[in-house]
């Protein structure tokens, strides 16, 4: 019989959950019911109790490590609270949400434990074993793997389920005790770009995706880069989407050709850049390319604006396409955004 774990951890309020982590309570939740399995959740905070509250209804045994310790990722504090989480369920099967704080420390926490790690996993499925998939190889190859080793630590791409979301009230919290090393890291404070220039986001419902046509000379022979930034920037803002790009786009720096000055190489979106999940995507003055497109194989409402009605996207890749300027159609969204939140 599995005991399975689910480790999350809080925010940088400190006494919420991330998003992130109320996925892998989902998660949890449907193998420990298929299972028949016991389900604990090792919650890591500042303020546990606070951030417990939204597994009041969750049915889990609650285990929590909390304290100003915790408020910022450092790999000892952390490797020791989730191993002492870990030894205190017993856990067979550790489940936990893939963000850049736990997958620095699982693999040393599972090393410790006698385990073995996997992670990027997508799916959990099985009839009464556990059967983990992700992808290999960019994408192209869907694996199914299933292990003897326990404890198994799962970790869990961002957006592949639902975030729990029970009712809010204060919850039993078992606080479990933990030996912490010496610790020679502090944390002297964050530095990080300022919000709004943040151009990349996970959790966004919409994908709004740049192509290198945003760039190239316009009708009037001119080229309009500071005009495309204003309006990419404007609609970002208005409609809180994430930022993509295509790789002709990015690559133009390096050219010295005209660019887009807040896009890296890190919104790349496709066969050699990311492969981002969101409800809808907007691509704009893009050619639909396949080695771009194969990016979106996790977009669920495809949409583009194109001046060529023979792009790749009117070629059965988009749900939607609007053979339009693009300069002239997101002015006028943005100008009805505008309207609507005034
Ligand atoms: C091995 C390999 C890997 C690759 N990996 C990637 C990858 O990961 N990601 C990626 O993106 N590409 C990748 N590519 C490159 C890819 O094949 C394309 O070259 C690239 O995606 C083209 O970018 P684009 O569509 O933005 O630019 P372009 O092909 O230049 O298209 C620009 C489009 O904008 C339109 N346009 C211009 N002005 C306007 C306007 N005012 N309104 C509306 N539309 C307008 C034009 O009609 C045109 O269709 C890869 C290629 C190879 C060989």
């Amino acid at each position: 019989m599995e005991t399975i774990l689910v480790l999350t951890h809080a925010d940088e309020t400190g006494s919420a959950l991330t998003r992130a982590s109320l996925e892998a309570v989902t998660a949890g939740k449907e193998l420990a019911t298929r299972l028949s399995a016991s389900l604990a959740v090792g919650i890591l905070a500042v303020d546990a109790a606070a951030a417990a509250s939204s597994l009041h209804s969750s049915g889990a045994r609650l285990l929590a490590v909390s304290g100003e310790a915790f408020a910022q990722a450092r790999y000892a504090t952390d490797a020791a609270v989730l191993e002492a989480l870990c030894r205190a369920a017993n856990a067979s099967i550790v489940l936990a949400p893939g963000s850049s704080r736990f997958t620095r420390v699982a693999a040393g926490v599972a090393h410790r434990l006698g385990g073995f790690v996997d992670t990027h996993i997508t799916a959990l499925g099985g009839g009464d074993a556990v059967e983990a998939t992700r992808w290999f190889y960019r994408q192209r190859v869907e694996a199914v793997l299933s292990r003897d080793a326990r404890p198994w630590f799962l970790l869990l791409d961002a957006g592949t389920h639902k975030a729990f979301a029970g009712e809010v009230d204060a919850a039993q919290v078992e606080e479990i005790s933990v030996q912490l090393p010496a610790i020679r890291t502090t944390v002297s404070g964050l530095r990080a770009p300022s919000q709004g220039a943040q151009t990349i986001r996970p959790d966004a419902k919409l994908l709004f995706v740049a192509g290198a046509g945003w760039t190239k000379k316009q009708a009037d022979g001119q080229v309009h880069a500071t005009e495309a930034g204003v309006l990419i920037l404007g609609f970002l803002r208005l409609a809180g989407a994430s930022l993509g790009s295509s790789k002709s786009l990015v690559d133009q720096g390096g050219e010295g050709q005209p660019i887009l000055p807040f896009l890296t190489h890190l919104n790349q979106i496709g066969q050699t850049g990311a492969t981002p999940r969101h409800a809808k995507g907007l691509s704009t003055c893009c050619h639909g390319e396949e080695p771009h497109v194969v990016g979106w194989r996790f977009i669920a409402d495809r949409r583009a604006i194109s001046l060529d009605p023979n792009c790749g996207w009117t070629r059965g890749k988009a749900d939607v396409v609007y053979v339009a300027d693009a300069f002239e159609v997101m002015a006028k969204v943005n100008a009805l955004l505008e309207s609507a939140k005034a």
